[in-house]
């Protein structure tokens, strides 16, 4: 891989050299604050924030964070700073968002296929932008409670377009097969059935096929049916505000010399295109694509053992921590934060869990390791601690944020007291 690279913020001064987030240098950083560690750059999201912002700023837009990407609550601060709204799926989420930036309450919308009564209820008292409805059932629950609290609900139908999208199985939503959304069929109905309900509003309509998705071509299909709705209703007297157009921008986990602002503004182009006349708000939900490359996971190798002709790296961090390659067979690029020089040997890096599946790479061909040594592990900042877990009650990381040359703690390592503190005898 490229060691200096536009698409990534870690980089090495010289041909060599160490391992530096910014102006930070990564050594003294994990010293400081121990490992594993996830380590981000600010700047870095605030430019991709950036990068869409730019491509829309010809029509009226909202760049809603997906905040189940990276849900720290000093990440989505610096991004409610910068405009941008936010795409919940839980009540908790929801309780992030409030917490982080209370203000940016009206910029939320609400994504997920099982809301709870306690959920849409917090919704509503907050004020938020708009429900993305998956169902007739919670179109209809989200009507009752809107009635009982006497706060009119805005909503979309998060419609499903039945657009392929290639990506892995498990992050692929946009087909009829998928638990996802409102057949686009039947949405129009809905509709106009809700359009008799005074607690109701229909602000918009959602869409999202999936995640990591590298082409812009799917975006562009799923769009171009969802104005055709658009059109229909528009001629059935419902004028809707906002057509969003869900997350998925997918990130490249392999070449560093990805060109990130290229791919957001033909991301743009198809969705500008397939909008056509639409003359409300575009809103769109980008989670990995704004904060997957800024971030790493830093690890110390503890061991080096040879089983038969096969070499394990084993480091201090493991599946708990990062779980994609174990659950979506995902690569990372792997880093030594300081190489050593020598003959690069073919290596599994893995983790202490007892599990076969606690891998972060397999034949893998690395410079050599030997215990102590640090390791980054690249592109970690998206559904990286956002999935991590207490499994074989392992505590979970710090996260550190790095903005310019500063390096600041946003999130504790937790302590034996936190990982017992819920339990009873
Ligand atoms: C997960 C999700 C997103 C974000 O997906 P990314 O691939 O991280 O951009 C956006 N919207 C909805 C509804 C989601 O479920």
């Amino acid at each position: 891989m490229a060691e200096q690279t536009s698409s990534r913020p870690f980089y090495r001064r010289q041909p060599g050299g160490e391992l530096y987030c910014g102006g930070v240098s990564l050594e003294p950083v994990a010293k400081r604050f121990g490992t594993p560690l996830y380590v981000y750059s600010a700047d870095q999201i605030a430019e991709r924030l950036g990068m869409f912002q730019r491509a829309l700023a010809g029509l009226d837009h909202l760049v809603c964070y997906a905040v189940k990407a990276n849900s720290a609550l000093a990440i989505l601060k610096l991004l409610a700073k910068r405009g941008a709204g936010f795409d919940i799926v839980s009540g908790g989420e929801l309780e992030r968002v409030l917490a982080a930036a209370p203000e940016a309450a009206g910029r939320v919308v609400f994504s997920g296929v099982g809301k709870t009564i306690a959920e849409i209820d917090a919704g509503l008292k907050a004020g938020i932008l708009a429900f993305n409805v998956e169902s007739e059932a919670e179109l209809a629950l989200l009507a009752a409670r809107a009635r009982k609290l006497g706060i009119r609900a805005r909503f979309a139908l998060r419609v499903n377009p039945d657009v392929f999208a290639d990506t892995h199985p498990y992050i692929s939503t946009g087909m009829r097969e998928h638990k996802f959304g409102i057949d686009i069929k039947r949405a129009r109905m809905i509709y106009k059935h809700a359009a008799g309900d005074r607690w109701l509003e229909a602000h918009g309509v959602s869409v999202h096929i999936g995640s990591q998705i590298r082409s812009a071509d799917p975006f562009g299909a799923a769009i171009e049916r969802v104005s055709k709705l658009v059109t229909q209703l528009k001629g059935d007297g419902i004028a809707l505000k906002a057509i969003d157009a869900g997350g998925g921008l997918g990130i490249d986990y392999h070449d560093g010399s990805f060109d990130a602002a290229a791919k957001v503004e033909e991301y743009a182009e198809a969705l500008i295109r397939a909008l056509g006349d639409f003359e409300g708000q575009l809103q769109i939900e980008p989670g990995r694509f704004l904060v997957g490359q800024a971030g790493a996971l830093v690890a110390r190798v503890l061991y080096v053992k040879r089983n038969g002709n096969k070499t394990f790296v084993i480091t201090d961090a493991a599946m708990n921590d990062l779980i994609r390659p174990a659950l979506y067979q995902a690569h990372h690029e792997i880093v030594s934060v300081r190489p050593r020089t020598g003959k690069a040997c073919v290596v599994d890096v893995v983790g202490p869990v007892c599990e076969s599946g606690d891998f972060f790479a397999r034949d893998r061909k690395l410079p050599p390791l030997e215990p102590g040594d640090l390791v980054a592990l690249l592109d970690a900042g998206a559904y990286g601690m956002a999935q991590s877990s207490n499994y074989n009650s392992r505590l979970r990381a710090a996260e550190v944020l790095v903005e310019g040359a500063k390096a600041r703690l946003i999130r504790r390592r937790e302590t034996i007291g936190d990982l017992l503190a819920t339990e009873q005898l």
